[in-house]
């Protein structure tokens, strides 16, 4: 059996990606091995993050209980769980579940691909702004399918520039479904419209994050 440092698990609607707006069961685990410069979430990745151990079972369990189909492991950073696996593969069994992991480009996923059709990856690329660049698995991007998700979170001018080099260096927009969002209250969304539409970038679509314009942008549990 499996044991999972777990320090959230709630329903809410799903603020990205490719189920943005629909209600979505949020699993989000303990610990990172990034610190970007805006995490929302520093507080999970802290020791001291109060936790709950809980097994695949009892997260199935869970999941199940809430009626929810979508099903979203983060964190932090959810594939740092050293039995992510066999949770990944038990939710991948239940075909009425569309199971999405949010990984943050700094963990190999080659581990992790091909477990189960109902399962897919939203996939950061930290740029510049992030301060966390570096650490980009460059690799990832051979293993993602259609239905994966790349994600870029642009902090100023220098960042969009960025991820429209790696956009193109990779060809991700051809590859799989690509979004830009804002990193809240850095840069404005007009701003990053208008650099699309200089750029043509087509196949590219703007995120907002939906929970942030529901809630309190450092509310916890939506
Ligand atoms: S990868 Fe995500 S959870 Fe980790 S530090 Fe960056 S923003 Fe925070």
């Amino acid at each position: 059996m499996g044991r999972f440092k777990v320090v959230e698990k709630f329903v809410s609607i799903n603020g990205e990606a490719r189920c943005a707006g629909e209600l979505a069961c949020f699993i989000r685990f303990a610990g990172c091995n990034l610190n970007c410069s805006y995490c929302d979430t520093r507080w999970a990745n802290e020791e001291k993050a109060p936790f709950v151990i809980l097994s695949e079972e009892e997260l199935y369990e869970y999941i199940k209980d809430t009626g929810v189909k979508n099903v979203t492991l983060t964190g932090g950073e959810p594939l740092l769980q050293p039995d992510i696996k066999r949770l990944i593969t038990l939710l991948s069994k239940d075909k009425t579940l569309r199971v999405e992991i949010e990984t943050n480009g700094a963990v190999d996923i080659s581990d992790f691909v091909n477990i189960g059709d109902n399962v897919t990856f939203t996939m950061d690329y930290k740029l510049p702004g992030s301060g966390m660049e570096k650490a980009m698995i460059l690799d990832n991007y051979k293993l993602l399918k259609d239905s994966d998700t790349v994600k870029f979170v642009v902090s100023d001018p220098e960042d969009l520039k960025k991820a429209r080099e790696v956009i193109e260096r990779y060809k991700l927009d051809e590859k799989l479904q690509v979004y830009i969002s804002a990193c809240f209250g850095k840069i404005s969304n007009e701003e990053i419209v208008k650099y699309m539409i200089e750029n043509k970038m087509n196949s590219v679509r703007l995120q907002l994050q939906i929970h942030k314009y529901i809630w309190s942008p450092d509310k916890k549990g939506v």
